[in-house]
């Protein structure tokens, strides 16, 4: 990576493009242009509920995630972080494919079922959180991640893990949040809910497909979060509908790993 001073199109060094938020990793390559924030092509009608960004002062906002678009990579980082989202679908395809299967066998009320896994991999998923979480902060007025650098950027190590190149300290990464006995219905879009102390944006709560998500940028553990029991990345949610005397079967599961 990086030593590559050859002039771009747009007769700029190579090393920062100006506006790109993953400058720091030294390899920046091609104009800057506008994207979506959040690519439409996971949520073709889908909109995000935000609150707590600067675009969203005044309370939980909803827009369609067609409208919310920024200059925010240059188009090799951009292109680079586009595989994350190819992960996400799949993941969102586990998701629903975990549901149906749940709802089809729900209405069979066998007693026995042959247990079906469906995975995800915990480590794309958890950096397509932080890129999202990046690209719908970038530009204001909160410094991304722990530090004093300038407000509206992610610290160099965050770039770098978002792009693959770093992994997370300790217990810094992706939890999942559950109260109990909560029932996952599957919803389209998404949620976001920015946790800041100070200047510092340090944690996000999402809302995905109905499934809700912490991503802490802090080494600490957290174990609970606002009334939500939180897991440290590898989950196993068990599926299991009631059979004909009201008794809750095993019928399948879904995991998430991170190996
Ligand atoms: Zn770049």
């Amino acid at each position: 990576m990086g030593g590559d001073s050859t002039p771009n199109q747009d007769g700029q060094a190579g090393q920062t493009v100006k506006g790109c938020w993953a400058a720091s990793l030294g390899d920046c390559e091609g104009k800057i242009s506008r994207e979506h924030l959040v690519s439409q092509a996971l949520f073709p009608d889908g909109n995000i509920t935000v609150s707590g960004l600067h675009w969203c002062k005044d309370g939980p906002k909803t827009v369609g995630l067609a409208s919310l678009t920024g200059k925010i990579l240059c188009r090799k980082h951009n292109s680079e972080l586009s595989q994350l989202d190819t992960a996400v679908k799949q993941a969102f395809e586990s998701f629903d494919a975990s549901m149906q299967l749940f709802q089809v066998r729900s209405k069979l009320k066998s007693r026995r079922w042959t247990i079906k896994t469906f995975t995800i991999d915990g480590k794309l998923l958890e950096r397509w959180f932080l890129k999202t979480l990046i690209n719908l902060s970038h530009d204001g007025p909160r410094i991304i991640g722990e530090g004093s650098h300038p407000a509206g950027l992610p610290n160099d190590e965050l770039v770098k893990i978002a792009f693959g190149r770093a992994a997370f300290r300790e217990k810094a990464g992706l939890y999942t949040a559950a109260h109990d006995g909560e029932q996952v219905t599957l919803r389209q879009g998404l949620s976001l809910t920015p946790k800041t102390i100070g200047d510092n944006l340090l944690a996000g709560m999402f809302s995905l497909c109905g499934y809700r998500f912490f991503l802490s940028l802090l080494p600490e553990t957290f174990k609970e979060h606002q009334g939500s029991h939180l897991m440290y990345r590898d989950v196993h949610h068990w599926y299991a509908p009631r059979d004909d005397k009201g008794r809750p079967v095993r019928s399948h599961r879904l995991d998430i790993t991170w190996r």
